[in-house]
């Protein structure tokens, strides 16, 4: 079966490098057709429901979920609705447009897109497609970690949590891998840290709003399976400011020359603020998530938002 997603580069952050005396290593998951990793699950999702005769697959999301549903819906050539709340911004409805799926806007919250979602998938045929929670969007995002095991030496790896499907995908894919030793450090930006605050409760919690502008990173509650990954191994959950993801997609954009999410800041900027949770690592790996809620308008307007210099 040949995959939806791509290969992504491997790079080496030599700038963060040298200042924090570290091999620092980029996996470029903002290359893929989608414009995040979220084509290696949600792409395997529909590969195997299109095998089991899925006709036509709903996604409820406005946001790089529902973008990469439509990628990989329009590349298995099946039918592909997109329900997005009316907040969702024109550009990325005419995004998901472009490429060839439907989109119907549907409430003013992502419950109700979701309720239209599931009402819709009671026709014969019709798959729902979570942004997060299922086995198969695990399986699929695993493969960030195939791709790099048995070819970089690395000692930890950083990655952003909204719902916890690319944190589950990446502790499964460490265990297949037999790299069950390493330890993943989970970014949130402060206002959306539900998978932080169910670690610290000892419980799954549902946080009573998403106040951060990383509104990709905005689950009010993880998936249980995410939760479960920190009671079984290591995983350091920190939290960054938004000013801080942003500040580190604006470093990264100068950097690397590429654009990306402050949800994907969150990450990079538990690099580009050297927390302390870095210290104990020579050879930090950081899933570059992507996302395509980003423009060079967008970045200018948070920064003067932030005062970022
Ligand atoms: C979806 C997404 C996340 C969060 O992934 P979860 O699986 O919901 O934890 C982070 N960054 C980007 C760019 C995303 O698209």
């Amino acid at each position: 079966m040949t995959h939806l997603h791509i290969p992504t580069p491997l790079l080496e952050h030599r700038a963060l490098s040298a200042s924090l005396d570290k091999q620092v290593w980029l996996k470029m998951e903002n290359n893929q057709p989608s414009g995040s990793f979220k084509l290696r699950g949600i792409g395997l999702m529909c590969q195997r429901a299109a095998e089991q005769g899925a006709k036509h697959f709903v996604c409820p999301s406005g946001g790089n979920a529902g973008f990469a549903a439509a990628v990989a819906g329009v590349a298995l050539g099946l039918q592909t609705t997109i329900v997005v709340p009316e907040t969702t911004h024109e550009s990325v409805r005419a995004a998901i447009r472009a490429i060839g799926a439907t989109v119907i806007v549907a409430g003013s919250v992502w419950d109700e897109a979701n309720q239209e979602a599931l009402r819709l998938c009671e026709q014969p045929g019709a798959v729902y497609i979570p942004p997060f929670d299922h086995a198969d969007i695990w399986d699929g995002n695993a493969t960030v970690i195939d791709e790099v095991a048995g070819k970089l030496d690395f000692d930890a790896i950083i990655c952003s949590v909204g719902g916890g499907g690319l944190l589950s995908g990446i502790a499964l894919g460490l265990e297949r891998n037999g790299l069950g030793h390493i330890p993943i450090i989970a970014a949130e930006t402060e206002g959306a840290a539900s998978l932080h605050a169910a670690v610290q409760a000892g419980e799954l919690v549902t946080l009573p709003a998403i106040t951060s502008i990383a509104s990709t990173l905005g689950a009010r509650r993880v998936a249980q399976q995410a939760f479960d990954w920190t009671r079984k191994r290591t995983i350091h959950t920190v939290t960054v400011s938004d000013a801080q993801a942003v500040q580190a997609c604006l470093a990264f954009a100068d950097d690397m020359l590429a654009l990306v999410e402050p949800a994907c800041g969150a990450a990079l900027a538990v690099a580009y603020q050297n927390l302390p949770v870095l210290a104990e690592f020579k050879k930090p790996l950081i899933v570059v998530c992507g996302g395509i809620a980003v423009d060079l308008g967008k970045l200018q307007a948070w920064k003067n938002q932030f005062q970022l210099t």
